[in-house]
């Protein structure tokens, strides 16, 4: 009986989710995330958490009957898992559902920068295409391209099947080389910077890959270079990315995803070359529903007492994604 359960929703969630989510289970939704405001007995009946966001063990500890935080989103960066484990709370996210619409997104950011689409867009409705001609024809152009993926799991083999399309070169680097696809490994991002002309991100955030793309690898990628990030901000050197797009070490970038979002700095949005985008990867009503058919089916399995469908990697390692 999940209405006995209480499950915490700190801060915004998508409303068809929050919806069911409220038919399903008895949910206390704190918008502000400000844990303080309920009382300690509430606090201490609530055994799961559906969310997008940061949680940490300071959290955690506020909630001392938490066995569960099931992610809205296949990124779990925010979410401080060895304080999860140590408390023996399980993690989940959200993989596979969203793959498709992120690599979407990402070959349409990749046309967006490459061929100025959204510059050509704003000189139509500008008026400009009647009184002053054709939009400037573009330096740049997707054909005879090598691209090169930081991350070639679900969403990057995703992004990959789309480019073999496009009749483009492909090349990645993840810390392992994989054996199931026939793309020039390298063992490092500098090595793959320099052998292409196109580098996307679709690595996860977190402390692995922090400000991997760095000086010497915009510098790597070249004057020439597209710079793409569908993956995490975090990712990126942002003051290093924004002075090789100033200064013409790189040709131009589009990105979805930011250092402190919903921040973007000021010197980024006035650069003419960069392509911007509000962390919309998988932010269709189709897949973000899909999303929270999964959050909540991960709260279902474990409270009827089945493992858990989609744990991350830290849980299962740690023995916690019990077996039914
Ligand atoms: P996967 O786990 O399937 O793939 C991640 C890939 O990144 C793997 O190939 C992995 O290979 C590689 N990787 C991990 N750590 C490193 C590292 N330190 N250096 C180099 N490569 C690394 O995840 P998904 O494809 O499902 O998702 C990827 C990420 O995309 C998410 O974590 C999320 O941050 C981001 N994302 C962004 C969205 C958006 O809205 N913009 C939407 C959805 C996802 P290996 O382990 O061998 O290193």
């Amino acid at each position: 009986d999940f209405a006995s359960v209480t499950i915490l929703v700190p801060g915004r969630l998508n409303p068809d989710t929050l919806e069911t989510l409220k038919e399903t289970f008895d949910v206390e939704h704190v918008e502000d995330r400000d844990l303080s405001r309920l009382s300690a007995e509430r606090r201490a009946s609530i055994r799961g958490i559906a969310q997008m966001g940061p949680i940490d063990g300071a959290t955690m500890d506020m909630l001392p009957k938490l066995e569960i935080i099931a992610n809205f989103g296949v990124g779990y960066d925010a979410v401080d898992t060895k304080a999860a484990t140590e408390r023996k709370v399980v993690v989940t996210n959200t993989p596979d559902v969203l793959t498709e619409e992120v690599a979407d997104t990402a070959l349409g950011l990749l046309l967006m920068t490459v061929r100025e689409l959204g510059a050509a867009e704003q000189h139509l409705r500008a008026g400009l295409w009647e009184t002053k001609g054709n939009y400037p024809l573009t330096g740049a152009t997707l054909q005879g391209r090598t691209v090169g993926i930081m991350g070639l799991g679900r969403i990057g083999l995703a992004i990959a099947r789309r480019l073999e399309g496009f009749g483009v070169k492909i090349a990645y680097h993840n810390r392992s080389e994989r054996s199931d696809v026939p793309y020039p490994y390298h063992p490092t991002l500098e090595s793959l910077a320099g052998a292409v002309d196109t580098l996307i991100i679709a690595a996860p955030g977190g402390a692995s890959t922090e400000k991997a793309v760095n000086a010497a690898v915009l510098k790597a990628l070249g004057p020439d270079g597209i710079f793409i990030n569908i993956g995490r901000g975090s990712t990126v050197d942002e003051p290093a990315l924004i002075e090789a797009l100033k200064d013409g070490t790189i040709r131009a970038a589009g990105l979805d995803v930011f250092d402190k979002e919903p921040h973007v700095p000021a010197a980024l949005i006035a650069l003419p070359n960069a392509v911007l985008l509000p962390h919309v990867a998988s932010a269709s009503r189709h897949t973000r529903r899909a999303m929270g058919d999964l959050v909540i089916n991960n709260l279902k399995a474990w409270f009827q007492g089945e493992k858990p469908l989609t744990p991350v990697a830290e849980s299962v390692e740690a023995g916690l994604a019990r077996s039914a």
